[in-house]
This record gives structure tokens, sequence and C-alpha cells, in this order.
């Protein structure tokens, strides 16, 4: 059990498809609480998950095409990659002022 460095909330190490509906998750609530387009959430979540380190997380892979970053789609991605896009989600909810439902219940 690996807690955010930035809004202290839990990120549970678990398989791809649990972490990668983690961050879907994160990213829908997101949207709805901020009103921003669940896309643009999507991408800027990516983004944010280039640029940031996070402890046993791997770098978030990406294109640079014309000096713009276009990170790659979630599909496919590592364990490890994800948790980089988990942190990041994290901290873009932290940025918005929202606080994300953890449990799988709320999910
Ligand atoms: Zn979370």
């Amino acid at each position: 059990m690996k807690i955010c460095p930035t809004c202290g909330q839990k990120i549970q190490s678990r398989r791809s498809k649990d972490i990668s509906d983690h961050f879907h998750a994160h990213v829908t609530q997101l949207a709805r609480e901020t009103g921003i387009d669940r896309n643009e959430v999507y991408m800027r979540a990516l983004i944010h998950a280039c640029e940031i380190e996070t402890e046993g997380g791997a770098p978030y892979p990406y294109t640079i095409i014309d000096d713009r970053l276009y990170p790659w789609r979630t599909t496919n991605r590592s364990n490890k990659e994800m948790m980089t896009a988990v942190a990041a989600v994290h901290q873009f909810a932290a940025e918005a002022g929202v606080v994300l439902k953890e449990s799988d219940d709320d999910l």
C-alpha cells in the first residue's frame, strides 16, 4: 500500500487493470466535479504524468511532435507507468480542490 505524497491518499499496488480502473475512475470523477470535459481531464492528467516522477512508478511515455508533448494513451501501459499516471491525477485533483473517492465501493 502506497500513499500519494501530494494528497496523502492511498495508491494501491494491484494488477495493472485495477490501477488503470483507478486512474479512469478518478478522471471521471474530476470531470464531473470540475465541469471540464472528460477527454480534457484525461489529457491534462497524462501530460502532468509525463512531467513527474513517483516512488515505485516508471516515467510515463510520450512523443514530441512540433514541440508539443503527446502522452501515450493508457491502453497497454505497464503497471509502473500507470502508477505515475495515478499520482498525476491525484495531484491534478489536489490542485483543483477535488477530494477523490478511493474505496472500491465509491468507484
Ligand atoms: Zn486514487
